[in-house]
């Protein structure tokens, strides 16, 4: 797949990627008052939703078309750029009429591949980014999908927004992130600008600055964050939003590190450093296989000697004693229990293929 990186996206479009807004355009002053204080602020990629999907009916859906116009004439005036969330071709056809900049596809809609399969057709030969969120679910192919839906279409500008997955516990976030899954989406599609929505997945303002600072250190390409001139008294996700003056705070404290870095000196001592971590990686594997020896060899001295596989004061007192070395050498000891559990589960695993032989002596008996 060719999908484009962000520094090939145009002038415009740099890393990191910034896009503020409102969860929900609500009036024409409302968002050209935001719009301002986030120019102000130095970015100039503006998110609004025009059509909102909500959970139950009979709540604020959106003020539809008349958002689109606010949206025209604010552009404008503030040379910004706007990013519009659509669920269907007529939202496609308007935006775009309305010279909308950024499409993006919500998390609701990335699950179902007829809604992208009809959005990706209304979008076929146009050059218009648009930007995935992950689906509600935990599937990382269920969002790969989507992409690959708007890529045959055409698009080579398709970007990606991890907002968190949907769980029916209670947690301390509204979609618990599960970082593994977009990191693994980028591991895939190595190209795709990575966006982090912690608006979403926090649904609480006071969680924005240390699930953004987060990302960044993830290596995301960017951060889309509901902002709102007041968000206390907004028409939809009020407690997530956080007001500009916030989000200028916000962008100031995170720290944005590089991927990698030009400097001679720290390529060559990481080079170094990775020789090291390699060799070390090494032992520890030719380690574990003498340990696995080690096993083998006492698993044939038990079935030999018709003696159980495991005995419970033996595992009591190993995971005793590795537990305090753990903590002797610094290590996190819920860590070390976690991977000395699983080597001991392999261990006997190892040994129960090894009862389950038949031995010379069993084999004479029958
Ligand atoms: C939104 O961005 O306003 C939105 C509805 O998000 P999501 O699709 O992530 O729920
Ligand atoms: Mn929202």
């Amino acid at each position: 797949m060719e999908i484009q990186g962000l520094n090939s996206w145009g002038g415009h479009y740099k890393r990191p990627l910034i896009m503020a807004g409102p969860c929900s355009a609500e009036s024409f002053e409302q968002l050209r008052d935001t719009t301002q204080a986030i120019s102000n602020l130095g970015i100039n990629t503006i998110r609004a939703g025009v059509w909102k999907p909500r959970t139950r009916p009979n709540q604020f859906e959106g003020v539809g078309l008349s958002a689109l116009k606010w949206i025209r004439d604010i552009k404008a005036e503030f040379n910004v750029v706007f990013a519009v969330e659509v669920a269907n071709p007529h939202h496609v056809e308007e935006s775009l009429y309305h010279g909308v900049d950024i499409l993006w596809i919500g998390a609701r809609s990335t699950v179902n591949p007829f809604t992208v399969q009809e959005i990706a057709n209304s979008l076929r030969g146009m050059d218009i980014p648009v930007f995935v969120k992950n689906p509600i679910n935990p599937d990382l192919s269920l969002w790969i999908g989507a992409i690959e839906r708007l890529h045959q279409a055409g698009l080579t500008k398709i970007g990606a927004i991890h907002r968190g997955f949907s769980s029916y516990q209670k947690t301390r976030f509204r979609n618990v992130p599960q970082w593994r899954i977009p990191l693994d989406l980028k591991k895939n599609l190595t190209e795709i600008p990575l966006i982090c929505d912690p608006s979403h997945i926090a649904g609480d303002r006071t969680m924005i600055l240390e699930l953004s600072q987060k990302a960044a250190d993830l290596d995301f390409d960017g951060l889309m964050i509901e902002t709102h001139r007041a968000p206390d008294d907004a028409w939809s996700d009020a407690k997530q939003q956080i007001t500009p003056d916030r989000l200028g705070e916000i962008l100031n404290q995170i720290k944005f590190r590089n991927p990698t870095s030009k400097n001679k000196e720290f390529i060559s001592h990481l080079e170094e450093l990775r020789e090291e971590i390699d060799q070390l990686d090494q032992e520890l594997y030719e380690v574990i296989s003498n340990r696995m020896k080690l096993v083998d060899q006492i698993g044939f001295f038990k079935r030999d000697n018709n003696v159980t596989i495991f005995q419970k004061n033996r595992w009591k007192e190993i995971s005793e004693s590795r537990h305090d070395w753990a903590t002797k050498l610094g290590l996190d000891p819920e860590f070390m229990d976690e991977l000395f559990k699983m080597i001991h589960e392999n261990s006997i695993r190892r040994q129960t293929l090894i009862m389950n032989q038949e031995t010379e002596k069993t084999k004479d008996v029958s």
